[in-house]
């Protein structure tokens, strides 16, 4: 059993199973971690404050096959809501366990003054890849697409979004 102990910036949290919750942490050496957290749905929780998306905390996990948190505490955190969004592209985009320094960069920059959540989607997009900057629309190829489609990885104007009526998950950044 290995232990291991890291700043991470807690992405998103899930429910799994009655009590315990499914966290993505984002990491400086090991870019996502998806750990599993005992009890942390239980209103007696202590660790559940330290494990909120939009945290900056220390974590101590441990892996038996796969992770677990055993302890957290938060160190930061965002208050803006809108961050929430951006952090849901980052748990999408990223591959398990590949550490990215950019992505972990610009993470750590979020937690600046000022950094607008918009401008953060599209830094994201540009880090995993899809450089918005130089996209068009897949539909009818108009310049400067706003709305990145997940699941086909395909940029999409407002309009044609709107037309579309499309329930694909897509990312706005404008
Ligand atoms: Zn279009």
């Amino acid at each position: 059993m290995i232990e291991y102990c890291t700043e991470a910036i807690v992405l998103a949290k899930e429910d799994a199973g009655e009590a315990d919750s499914r966290v993505f942490l984002y990491t400086p050496d090991n870019g996502l971690i998806i750990a599993k957290s005992k009890s942390t749905r239980k209103i007696t929780s202590k660790l559940a404050a330290h494990l909120e998306p939009l945290n900056w905390s220390t974590v101590r996990l441990v892996n038996n096959k796969s992770w677990q948190i055993v302890d957290a505490l938060r160190m930061k955190r965002l208050s803006n809501l809108r961050f929430l969004e951006v952090f849901r592209l980052v748990k999408e985009v990223s591959a398990a366990e590949q550490p990215d320094q950019w992505m972990w960069q610009l993470l750590k920059t979020l937690y600046d003054d000022d950094y607008n959540a918009a401008a953060a989607i599209a830094a994201v997009l540009k880090i995993a890849g899809f450089d918005p900057q130089e996209a068009t629309c897949h539909s009818c190829q108009s310049e400067q697409p706003n709305s990145f489609l997940l699941n086909s990885a395909k940029y999409i104007c407002q309009q044609c979004l709107y037309l579309s009526g499309d329930s694909e998950p897509s990312f706005k950044w404008s």
